[in-house]
């Protein structure tokens, strides 16, 4: 079975999910979080991708539900859902306390964000530097490998 790192240790992806539902964040057990570093409604989409490769669902913070990018029922945090998934991955989130809030009691955080002293690496358990469209290219043709 595959796995997130390539060794079958980290995280097993069991399922590929088909259709465009996803379950809503609060239910799910992988939650891709989408921050404003994502850029544009493209950007959301392109983590959704990466989200139903992992039988996951996506999220998003306040300012991209403000932003209109995501529906407000999708929004984690101190005015939106708490979730306690076992994966959270936050793409292009800074790590604002008002989100913390609502995902800190995940089992395994990880976080991809450009700048390494955004606050939510205080907080994660695995840390990718870098710009979100390279790394979230990669995993989701590394997920596709696994398919094939
Ligand atoms: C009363 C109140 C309630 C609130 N409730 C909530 C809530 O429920 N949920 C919530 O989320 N927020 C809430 N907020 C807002 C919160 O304070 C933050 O403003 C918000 O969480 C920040 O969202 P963000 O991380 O998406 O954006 P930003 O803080 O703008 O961070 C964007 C991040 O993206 C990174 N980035 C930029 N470009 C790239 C790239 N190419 N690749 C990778 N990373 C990149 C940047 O380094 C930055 O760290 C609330 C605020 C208040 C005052």
């Amino acid at each position: 079975m595959p796995s997130i790192n390539g060794q079958g240790g980290l995280i097993e992806v069991k399922s590929v999910t088909k259709g465009e539902e996803l379950p809503p964040v609060e239910k799910a057990d992988i939650v891709v979080v989408a921050g404003r570093g994502v850029g544009s409604a493209d950007g959301v989409k392109l983590l959704t991708e990466l989200a139903k490769l992992l039988g996951g669902t996506i999220g998003g913070t306040k300012k991209v539900v403000d932003a209109g990018w995501l529906p407000a029922d999708r929004q984690v945090g101190q005015t939106g859902k708490t979730i306690r998934p076992t994966l959270y991955i936050g793409i292009g989130v800074s790590g604002a306390i008002q989100h913390i809030f609502g995902m800190k009691e995940s089992k395994i955080i990880v976080a991809i964000n450009s700048d390494p002293n955004a606050p939510i690496f205080q907080y994660a358990d695995y840390g990718i530097v870098g710009d979100y469209r390279d790394v979230v290219k990669e995993l989701i043709e590394l997920l596709k490998s696994y398919k094939k």
